[in-house]
């Protein structure tokens, strides 16, 4: 068996240690005689697993008491409709930040159900950097501030937490969450899809400050009322427990790495190595200010776009895949989350510095 280096943004790769846990446990979790994808959500198995994953989960990120986390579906284009629904709460309008893709997606769904102040925008500079926070125009009545810490498709990545004082900061961190270290006190309620940076595809984490529960508006679904959610336990309705379990065993793994901090460290060693080796050379190029280049997606172009699709062919043939870039940036990207080994990087980089001798 020969596993590839798999950079793509998502459905990402996972801990292979973690895969092969999963595995020995198919058939038979723990001598209960069934896999975990067969059990009852309500048994008294499954619940002990999802009551560890969210213990192992608080853990890791050091989350308050007066948190609730949530394990829902949807993925986290549902949270951009959950989001005003359950957090306007009596207010008419909510501040956003666009700094790419992501962002728009958010704003746009919002739009639907209030009247959205968009506080700074990055499209004059194409999202190549990030304006700072003192020239916001930071509206004080808003119900919240949104904004995306890491923009997955263009790169771009926060390198500081705005301080919104009282209002709630809602943070759609589905493509940076567990890669650092991060004080969760500073938010009102972080979101995240799995499938980048935590697990398989199918589960959405919501993690939230109680005192922004129960307001929700009349026409909320129950599905995407937060309360009714929390108040079930994320059982209301059948979890996607599957996801719920695996997500579990990769928090168990993030603790053997050290936890946030030790994650963090191999995170920054990785994109460090990464962005050194597209500065270096003359032939590949990141449009990103450096301040604020993503640890986790790193976009790059070739001198010359026509040898794009032999990049790709040549790269594959290393077991290097998914390398192509966004349709709306073009070029390459490789979204290096926490399950990508250090070995993934350097092959990378081996493999660039051999196609720029080829045809630099
Ligand atoms: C992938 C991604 C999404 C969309 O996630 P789904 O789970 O597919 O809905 C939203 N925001 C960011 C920042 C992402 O990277």
């Amino acid at each position: 068996m020969t596993r590839k280096y798999n950079f793509s943004a998502g459905p990402a790769m996972l801990p292979q240690e973690v895969l092969e846990q999963a595995q020995a446990e198919m058939l038979d979790w723990n001598g209960s005689g069934m896999s975990v994808m067969e059990m009852s959500h309500r048994g008294k198995e499954y619940m002990s697993i999802a009551t560890e994953a969210e213990a192992d989960l608080r853990d890791v990120m050091s989350i308050p008491e007066n948190y609730k986390v949530l394990f829902l579906q949807g993925g986290a284009s549902s949270q951009f409709a959950a989001i005003p629904l359950n957090l306007l709460r009596g207010n008419d309008s909510a501040d956003y930040v666009n700094t790419g893709a992501w962002s728009k997606k958010a704003i746009a769904e919002a739009n639907r159900y209030c009247s959205v102040n968009v506080v700074s925008s990055s499209e004059d500079n194409n999202f190549s950097s990030i304006l700072p926070f003192e020239g916001w125009d930071i509206n004080p009545d808003s119900a919240y501030l949104h904004y995306t810490p890491n923009e997955t498709i263009g790169g771009l990545e926060f390198p500081w937490i705005p301080e919104v004082g009282d209002t709630p900061l809602i943070a759609d961190m589905s493509s940076t969450i567990l890669s650092r270290p991060l004080d969760v006190s500073k938010f009102g309620m972080i979101y995240a899809g799995a499938q980048k940076n935590i697990g398989p595809a199918g589960l959405t984490i919501v993690i939230i400050r109680e005192d922004l529960l129960g307001d929700a508006m009349d026409i909320c679904p129950a599905m995407m009322n937060y309360e009714t959610h929390a108040k079930a336990g994320s059982m209301y309705n059948t979890p996607s427990t599957y996801a719920w379990y695996f997500s579990g065993l990769v928090f168990k793994w993030i603790k053997k790495q050290g936890g946030l901090e030790g994650m963090g460290e191999i995170n920054k060693r990785k994109a460090d190595r990464l962005y050194a080796a597209i500065d270096d050379s003359d032939f590949y190029k990141n449009p990103v200010e450096k301040e604020f280049r993503s640890w986790m997606n790193v976009p790059f172009t070739l001198a010359n776009s026509d040898l794009d699709e032999s990049f790709l062919e040549q790269a594959a043939a290393r077991g290097l895949v998914t390398l192509k870039g966004h349709r709306s940036v073009g070029g390459m990207r490789a979204s290096i989350y926490n399950a990508m080994p250090e070995a993934g990087i350097d092959a990378l980089i081996e493999m660039m510095q051999d196609f720029e001798k080829q045809y630099g």
